[in-house]
This record gives structure tokens, sequence and C-alpha cells, in this order.
């Protein structure tokens, strides 16, 4: 299949390091978000094909080569494989501009850099899974080993696609595991070229194995029986469901990286051009379509109407560039992924602008009528029970209000179901810390937005998830202690 211009592009499911037909006939369609081409299909995986790749790792898993690969073998191919992910890098960026709209300028610049560094980091990690020995005071002489959980698979969602495929795949293949990956059904062409790569990297037949489809194929992945561990980038809506499958079936373990509605909170001594910088670019990154977006800002109601005149000029000015095709290399703000994304997000801006009782400071609709392109669109003073002030939107939307003490502040920030991250801007380090340490967040940034890096661990409290991927918590999550006590006295 070509992809505007990239030729020979896979869309067969990869399982036992090659591509194969699908036994299922249904298929999905995906469009371009900048102009509604058709930029390709791919097979939707029935059980038939659920359960093969599930055997193919399974074997691979118990009897294959890879269970006699040594930890430095390991970390071998994962090097080998960033290079190979690395190289491609434009032509990755493409895809994901062609099928999510994602600008190439972003995948190349965040996306794709953060997928190839997250590999690398636990590709040294491979050789260093330690255990633990307690001496005999007992009896016994106590030894703790760290070994793998077996057959892992991924679900992700299509905002950051090939960070998902780093998050999920490479701390499992570093503990030993082996896995299934199923992209989201917006975003599924970046996995697919980089499939192979894992063949000529070096790992085994049936070792990671490469799934397309929708939520029916989600659902079988969460209800297996032979998968002993699953970890799912998505909704908290589905969050729920692959919770649930997964109780119901083999009580598989089960890690949620789920939404947000993240606080921003703004104090009166911040210096204010880096808060506006980082309130406007960390939430239009990505259109506004990452998790981790600050789209809850507070601001002290001291420098509140200057902050408000500042952020709405930003969007304003981000507003007035959008519309372009996102492959250009120029383009710094994309479309939303699809049509439903654009339906969705929309209905949020008349919710805003129909039923929260808030004011409009800027945006509120959709750009042009060729794509999913929508405006940066800021809400002010939403009542406390506005559904724009309490769902995830992912979208370039976000509310405004004003607070006066540094109480109030922590109190509206944590008036949330969500607790996936923050950001605070303040010149008092001690106040930040202070505030820091009240904030019910996974993850923080002060004096900038949030973005996740390789070395530390990201993932939420509350409804935004459970357990953490990157950093030595995302390596621990596909492990699993085992106790082996020796009686000393025989
Ligand atoms: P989604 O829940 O609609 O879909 C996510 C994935 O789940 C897709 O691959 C989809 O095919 C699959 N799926 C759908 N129904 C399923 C089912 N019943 N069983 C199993 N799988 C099923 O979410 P989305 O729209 O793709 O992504 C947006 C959401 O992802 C937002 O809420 C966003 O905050 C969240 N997200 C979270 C993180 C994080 O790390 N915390 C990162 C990115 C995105």
């Amino acid at each position: 299949m070509a992809v505007n211009g990239l030729s020979n592009l896979e869309t067969r499911h990869f399982i036992n390091n090659e591509f194969v037909e699908s036994s299922a006939k249904e298929t999905i369609t995906i469009r371009s978000p900048y102009d509604d081409s058709i930029v390709g299909t791919i097979p939707v995986a029935d059980e038939h094909v659920v359960d093969a790749a599930v055997s193919a790792a399974r074997k691979a898993y118990e009897t294959g080569p890879w269970c006699t690969f040594t930890s430095a073998q390991r970390a071998k191919c994962m090097l080998k494989l960033a290079d190979l992910i690395e190289q491609k890098t434009d032509e990755l960026a493409k895809l994901e501009a062609a099928s999510m709209g994602q600008p190439v300028a972003v995948a190349k610049g965040a996306i794709i850099p953060t997928c190839v560094a997250s590999i690398r980091y636990y590709a040294g990690y491979a050789d260093k899974i330690a255990g633990e020995s307690y001496k005999e005071e007992d009896g016994f002489y106590k030894i703790v080993q760290y070994e793998p959980i077996g057959v892992c698979a991924g679900i992700a969602a299509w905002n950051a696609t090939l960070v998902f495929v780093a998050w999920k795949i490479a701390p499992a293949l570093a503990a030993g595991n082996t896995f299934v990956f199923k992209a989201s059904e917006k975003s599924p062409f970046g996995p697919l070229v980089v499939a192979p790569f894992f063949k000529e990297a070096g790992f085994p037949p049936g070792v990671v194995n490469f799934i397309s489809g929708g939520g029916s194929t989600g659902a079988l992945l969460a209800a297996h029986m032979d998968i002993d561990k699953i970890s799912f980038t998505g909704s908290g809506m589905t969050g729920r469901k692959i919770q649930d499958a997964a109780i119901k079936s083999n009580m598989k373990k089960v890690t949620l990286e789920l939404g947000g509605k993240s606080p921003s909170i703004i104090f009166a001594d911040a210096e204010l051009e880096n808060a506006l910088k980082n309130n406007a670019e960390g939430l239009l990154l990505n259109s506004g379509q990452l998790c981790a977006a600050a789209t809850r800002v507070f601001v002290h109601s001291s420098i509140a109407p200057t902050f408000i005149e500042g952020l709405k000029a930003r969007f304003e000015a981000a507003s007035s560039t959008m519309g372009d095709d996102p492959a250009v290399p120029t383009t710094a703000l994309g479309p939303l992924a699809d049509k439903k994304q654009l339906d969705r997000v929309t209905s949020y801006l008349e919710s805003g602008k129909t039923e929260s009782g808030a004011e409009l400071v800027t945006g509120g609709g959709q750009i042009g009528e060729k794509g999913c392109f929508v405006q940066p669109t800021i809400f002010l003073n939403p009542k406390s029970d506005a559904k724009i002030l309490r769902e995830e939107i992912f979208g370039p939307v976000l509310t405004i209000r004003s607070f006066e003490t540094e109480d109030e502040a922590v109190e509206l920030a944590n008036d949330t179901s969500y607790g996936l991250s923050a950001a605070i801007y303040t010149a008092s380090m001690s106040r930040a810390l202070r505030v820091a340490t009240k904030l019910k967040v996974g993850t923080l940034a002060i004096n900038a937005s949030y973005f996740p890096d390789a070395q530390t661990p990201f993932g939420g409290y509350k409804q935004s998830g459970t357990g953490r991927e990157s950093g030595k918590a995302g390596l621990e999550a596909y492990l699993q202690a085992k106790t082996i006590k020796i009686n000393m006295g025989v």
C-alpha cells in the first residue's frame, strides 16, 4: 500500500517475525484529518489472529531461543532496534502526519526522540535487574529474584503512538517478557513500519508481535486467558472495561495510563513571560491532544487580567497559523486526529458556550471547513460543575479561574477526579515544593509545562490510572518477585 508517497507500506499483522494475512474480512479505513483523503486501510484482528499472536508470544517465551538469551543479548538487540527506528525518523513522522495529523515537526522534535531514548534507557537496564538476599537469622537463608511476567500485551492511544511502543515494549523486553501490541486504529502505520526492525535487530520469532484493529481487537486482548499482563493507554472509560475484562478472565496484571484534567497554578511572583509561554505551548503542542496538558489554569487575582490578556494574544497568534498541512516541516500546529475527535471537542465548545456559565475569552469554533482544525480556546470562570471544567476534552481548550490564597489554589487544583500532572509557576522554591507535596498528582513541573522523559516514572493518581510507565518504575511493572527460602538446618 502507498501512503502519501510512501510506497510498499505493509498493513498486515506482524506475527512470528512475518507479515501474515488476516483471516477476518473486516477492515478499518483511516482518513486524513487534514483533507479527508483516504490514507490507508488496516485489517481488523479477530479471535483467530489474536490467538495466533498470543500463541506465538507464548511459544517464544516458554521454549524459543528468547528464553536462553542473556541480558546482554537482549540489550544488544534493543540498542540496534533504537538505531533502526532513529534512522527511519522521517518516514515515521510522515506517517503520523498522514494518519492523525501530528505535525512532522512534533513527531521529529518530541515523539520519535522520546521513543528512541526510552528504548536505549531500558536497554541499559537489561543486565542490571538485581535481586536481594537475606543472611540466615531464623533458620532460613532468603533470596528474592525478579522474573519476567510472561506474555504481555499493550493497547495504545493515538496521540504519541511510538512513545507508547517504547514505554510498553522496551521495559517488557529488558525484563525478558514477550509482547503483543495493538496500536490505535487512528494511528496504526508507524508500529507496522517498526515491526520488521525487531526481526532485523535480532529478536527471535514471536518475541514481539503487532496486530491491528479497534475496540473489538483490544477487548479480545483484555479478555484473553493466556496473556499475563496488559498495559493500556487511553480513556478512563475503556480503561475500566479493560480492568473488568482482566478480572473476569485470568486476573492478568493491569497497568492503566488514562486521562487527565491537569491544573496549572500561577502565583503572583511568577515570571510572567515564562508562565505565558509554557501555558500556551504546553497546551497547544499536539493541538491539545496530550494527556498531561494543563487544561485548568488557576492564576493569582493580582496578575489575572494581565495573564489572561497575554494568553489570549498567544492563543490568537497560534490560531492564525493553523490550517496548514502537518506534513510540511514548518507546520507547528496540526488538526485534531479525526472527525470523531473533532465532533467530541466541538461538542465541548458548545457546552462551554451555552451551559457552563463561563465567559468565552477567545476561540470557540472550528477553523475553516476543510480538515479537523479547532481554534485554541479559553473559557473564563466556568461553574464548578461545568462539563468543560470536570471532563477531559483532549483538544486545545482550557479554563481559567483566579484565586486569592495558596490554600485556595491547592483546593481548586485538587478538585478533580483526575491526578495525572500539574504545573506550578512561582519565584519561591519553598512555596513550589510545599504546593507540590499537597497536589494529588503523579507528575509535576515547576516553572515549566510537564513533558515526560525516559528516566522518570509517568502515571497518575486517582482516576488517571494505576501503575507507572517510563523510568525504573516502568521496568518494575514487567517484573515479579520470587522469594526462595533455604532451610539452613539441612
Ligand atoms: P480510547 O480509550 O478510545 O482508545 C484507546 C485504545 O483502546 C485504542 O487502541 C482502542 O482501539 C482501544 N479500545 C477501544 N475500546 C476498547 C475495549 N473495549 N477494549 C479494549 N481496547 C479498546 O482512547 P483514545 O481516544 O485512543 O485516547 C485518548 C485518551 O488517552 C485520553 O483520555 C488521553 O488522556 C489518554 N492518554 C493517556 C496517556 C497517559 O499516559 N496517561 C497518554 C496518552 C493518552
